[in-house]
């Protein structure tokens, strides 16, 4: 690609509350079972909030009682997959698959644009929740919260990704992220790159607009509007 050209935009796409919900209650009681089983002192884990953290941040603070011991946080992960994979893909009806994404997803996959995930799930995790919503888009790189505990380092990870599999000059303000959190546009707009908030997790409008996204939108319904909006600016 010549210089002068501008690459395809690059869409990130989120997971829990953006594509799906995971039925919390569930979700945590299997992570109170996880805890108890071994052994882990956290009793606060019911009351925390896990909304755009990733699972590096969220699972290296149940062990603060344990002095963030390494091989128990392993132990804890493997676990924690397990369930996943011999659990929650048996039990589909707790994942629930939102509205509208389906219009996203057409529109992006189709178009001339390169789609990845950011997301703070493991990548295991985060193919097997994807697999239970019934979404089988072959998202060409992903952004994971494996390694790291801040999501604002995804940005850059999504860069280095796509730097592996393009060789063109990356622009950052061509780069959207689709979120539904604060952290979301927090680490859109530490990166330089554009983002569209969704009120479909659990943040209202806002909550969400305090943090200045360059849209705000209800669902992923008619993305050919919402995306001329913020693309032509
Ligand atoms: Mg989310």
């Amino acid at each position: 690609m010549q210089q002068d050209q501008q690459h395809p935009w690059i869409i990130l796409f989120d997971i829990d509350g953006t594509l799906l919900t995971v039925d919390s209650k569930y979700n945590r009681s299997h992570l109170r079972r996880i805890l108890d089983e071994l052994e882990i002192n956290y009793p606060d884990m019911e009351a925390d909030s896990f909304s755009g953290r990733t699972d590096h941040d969220i699972f290296t603070s149940f062990l603060v009682n344990h002095n963030f011991d390494k091989n128990l946080y392993q132990k804890f992960k493997i676990r924690y997959l397990d369930y996943l994979k011999n659990v929650l893909l048996t039990k589909t009806d707790k994942v629930k698959r939102h509205d509208h994404i389906d219009d996203a997803l057409g529109f992006f996959f189709d178009g001339n644009f390169i789609c990845g995930l950011l997301t703070g799930n493991y990548p295991q995790a985060a193919h097997i929740k994807l697999k239970a919503a019934d979404i089988h888009r072959d998202f060409s790189f992903g952004a994971f919260g494996e390694f790291e505990r801040d999501r604002n380092k995804l940005p850059q990870l999504a860069i280095n990704e796509v730097q592996k599999i393009h060789d063109f000059t990356l622009d950052p303000a061509r780069f959207l992220i689709l979120g539904d959190t604060p952290r979301d546009i927090i680490c859109a707009n530490n990166a330089g790159m554009k983002c569209v908030a969704l009120t479909t997790g659990k943040y209202e409008y806002e909550e969400l607009a305090e943090h200045n996204p360059d849209l705000i939108i209800e669902s992923l319904a008619k993305p050919e509007e919402w995306f001329k909006k913020i693309s032509s600016d």
